[in-house]
């Protein structure tokens, strides 16, 4: 058996140590390319949203390393990704690809789902599979931290190319390394080479939350790496989704009872939403109100073409912002987006937001509240 799953964020990182510390082979998906979205956007539907089409991507060209089996999370709620898996068996099944899928998914109880695959383990194994989830567990969250400190240190140091060159470094070890303990050493390694980055505390540096549809926010070939973008604007950015708070939510002791963040969130969001919207639509709210209440300089929201929640999300984010007293942008990526466009808008905004800054400082309009 050679596994393989989607792209999203750093969560290859911690799935890539669980699967090799069972023992079996993992076959990571190329990093996201042009190519990985040509492809999935010659052989998806024409109107179903871009994760999909990046899925179908990241799948054919790891079957063309060898991969036979495909593990994706599973969904319920009013959004298309609870059909995903369904979608994309049938169009790799079209093209004459015979491989097989594997879904995380609580609520599913046909033979593919995880938890029936785990259920027909030995006690022993069943120990072992544990172990190692709690490990790759623990690295999707150093990995994160890891982007959120490259982040903050793009934001403030004069040296930005080097951020980006010791992260670039990371990520080829990371591909090329095997199993958990390597791989924790790797980040600690690229974790220390990233404090020594000196910090420029002069800087004027804004701070702006991202929000937005999950996949689009937390994996930067699809959200054109806007993370690095603001950091070189010297904008500090923070996004509350990742996939360490996708676990915590999900598949914790936590989830059970709804994390605190996100109890917190989606109880700022109940202003507007009585009931679910799919996806994260109403985190998307919620956040936004977060960021808000703690005085961030703006916000922007991104989602692809077509999404749904976000649509619904971005209908109520004019009055978010009306109510807050917070700039919001919203960019929406698709298949077509243009770079140039993209990097235009985004300067705009951090343009703005400066100015708006200034004027607060110098009492010329009234602060937030
Ligand atoms: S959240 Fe949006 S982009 Fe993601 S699967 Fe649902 S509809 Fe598609």
């Amino acid at each position: 058996m050679k596994i393989t799953f989607p792209h999203m964020g750093n969560a290859y990182i911690g799935a890539k140590a669980v699967i090799e510390d069972c023992g079996i082979e993992v076959i990571v998906p190329p990093k996201c390319s042009k190519k990985t979205l040509e492809l999935g956007t010659k052989y998806s539907p024409e109107t179903i949203c871009l994760p999909l089409k990046i899925n179908i991507g990241n799948y054919i060209e790891s079957i063309k390393k060898g991969a036979d089996t495909i593990i994706i999370t599973g969904s319920t709620g009013p959004c298309r990704f609870g059909l995903y898996s369904v979608v994309e068996e049938e169009i790799l099944r079209d093209l004459g690809y015979d491989v097989k899928f594997l879904v995380i998914d609580a609520f599913e109880k046909n033979d593919n789902s995880l938890l029936n695959q785990f259920s027909k383990l030995k006690s022993k194994q069943k120990i072992n599979v544990l172990t190692s989830f709690l490990k790759g567990k623990k690295i999707i969250i150093m990995a994160d931290r890891l982007t959120t400190l490259s982040n903050r240190k793009r934001a403030y140091t004069n040296n930005k190319r080097e951020i980006d060159k010791i992260m670039d470094d990371y990520r080829d070890q990371i591909y090329h390394s095997k199993g958990s303990n390597k791989i924790i050493e790797i980040i600690k390694k690229t974790n220390e080479k990233l404090l020594s980055i000196k910090e420029d505390n002069t800087k004027d540096v804004l701070e702006i939350g991202i929000v937005g549809e999950i996949f689009t926010v937390i994996e930067p070939f699809v959200n054109l790496e806007v993370e690095r973008k603001l950091g070189y604007f010297d904008v500090l950015v923070h996004r509350y989704h990742s996939p360490s708070t996708w676990i915590e939510n999900h598949m914790s002791i936590k989830a059970l009872f709804g994390g605190s963040l996100e109890r917190e969130i989606l109880k700022e969001a109940r202003k507007y939403f009585k009931t679910l919207v799919g996806g994260h639509g109403r985190e998307t709210v919620g956040s936004s109100i977060m960021y808000a209440k703690k005085k961030y300089d703006g916000i922007i929201q991104i989602y692809p073409f077509g999404c749904m929640p976000e649509i619904v999300a971005a209908s109520v984010l004019p009055s978010v912002s009306k109510e807050y007293n917070i700039p919001i942008m919203t960019l929406i990526v698709d298949e077509m987006t243009g770079e140039a466009g993209y990097i235009t808008r985004i300067e705009a905004f951090v343009d703005l937001l400066r100015k708006r800054k200034e004027q607060v400082n110098n009492g010329k309009i009234v602060s937030r509240s």
